[in-house]
């Protein structure tokens, strides 16, 4: 099995080490033109550290793109060669992290839809044993820490020294303004357990639309990740997969100068600067309970429909009393006092009884 040269891995040891560190490259390898062609392009633009391109595409649903395959490695080879960038792919079985090793890919990341199987994570990581290659592990789909930490440790286990974290979102039913939620309180929370580890945010698998990428960016940025992984195809609309989020290497270059890099402080305005970044997560955290809220009304609509459909009273006090009960003991445990979880659910359930009535007597 080749190893990648030594100058690259010092350059792939640098890069790990730079704050902020910039992946970009298309979703998925299409051709080796359009390979080379974002990778040059995106190297003209000066602000991206390490290139990516899926090879083999995990896609929900059989029949849409899956991937080139091991016939688009040369291409990622000669992308670095070009550009003097490292490169990283994704890996989801042994034969794919043998496949890269052969073609020198620098980083390895294990996908979201990896991350949630265990057997695959092992399967892995034992092909991963006695190979010294930096891993970047995604949050599984679902919102599970466990599941994540379980990842890295069999990561670990195997003997990889460098291994970072890439926030991707989780997958929520219904429809949210994102196409996976980021629930930014587990990255924080992951951070918090793993302070060794790099934390990358990837905009792109969040937000599924260009639109509010650099929101999402410079967000992850205020909550001082280590980084991010952002997709960029020269033709876009045309990309082959996840053509809604992607940008144009010169759009990617162009928005990354765009985020306000907020600087560490540790002079006199460390408190105010500490209590800032704490200011933040609150916004974060409220805009997601906000985000949470409106779903429950959603919910509380059809179930309005269905008690219309059916005849059945708005207030249905049994109900009520056991939504309660559940609610102080969840509170108690939390730490949220009975008097605040009283009004809390009182408002709560009086916008849902109003949006309840809107639907029955309209
Ligand atoms: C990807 O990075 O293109 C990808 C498949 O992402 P995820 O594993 O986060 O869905
Ligand atoms: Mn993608």
């Amino acid at each position: 099995m080749q190893q990648t040269s030594t100058t690259m891995r010092e350059t792939v040891n640098q890069v790990w080490k730079k704050r902020p560190i910039i992946i970009s490259g298309p979703c998925s390898a299409e051709t080796e033109e359009q390979v080379l062609e974002t990778a040059t392009r995106l190297a003209k633009t000066g602000r991206v550290d390490m290139l990516r391109a899926g090879i083999w595409k995990p896609r929900t649903r059989p029949g849409s793109f899956e991937g080139i395959g091991t016939k688009g490695l040369p291409w990622m080879q000669q992308a670095k060669k070009i550009t003097g960038l490292p490169v990283t792919v994704e890996v989801a079985t042994a034969k794919q992290v043998e496949d890269a090793l052969t073609f020198d890919v620098d980083v390895l990341w294990i996908g979201a839809r990896t991350t949630v199987n265990p057997f695959s994570v092992q399967e892995v990581a034992d092909a991963l044993r006695g190979v010294d290659v930096p891993v970047l592990i995604k949050n599984p789909i679902n919102p599970d820490l466990e599941l994540w930490t379980g990842a890295v440790e069999r990561v670990a286990k195997a003997g990889i020294k460098q291994i970072g974290l890439i926030h991707r979102g989780f997958s929520s039913y219904g429809n949210t303004e994102y196409r996976n939620a980021p629930m930014w309180h587990l990255a924080i929370e992951m951070k918090r357990r793993n302070p060794e580890l790099l934390m990358i945010n990837d905009p792109s698998h969040i937000s599924g639309r260009r639109d509010i990428l650099l929101d999402v960016a410079q967000k992850a940025i205020d909550l001082d990740m280590d980084g991010l992984i952002i997709e960029s195809h020269i033709d876009p609309d045309k990309a082959w997969s996840d053509a809604k989020q992607q940008v144009t290497p010169e759009r990617l270059g162009e928005m990354i100068g765009q985020i306000v890099w907020r600087k560490e402080d540790i002079n006199s305005e460390e408190y105010h600067a500490a209590l800032e970044k704490l200011r933040q997560q609150i916004n974060h955290l409220d805009d997601e309970l906000m985000q949470i809220l409106g779903q429950r009304m959603k919910v509380a609509e059809k179930i309005g429909e269905y008690k219309k459909n059916n005849n059945i009273t708005i207030l249905q006090t049994n109900r009520w009393n056991e939504i309660l009960e559940r609610a102080f003991q969840k509170g108690e445990k939390l730490n949220l006092s009975k008097e605040f979880i009283t009004k809390y659910f009182d408002a709560v359930h009086m916008e849902s009884i109003n949006h309840q009535n809107k639907i029955m007597n309209s």
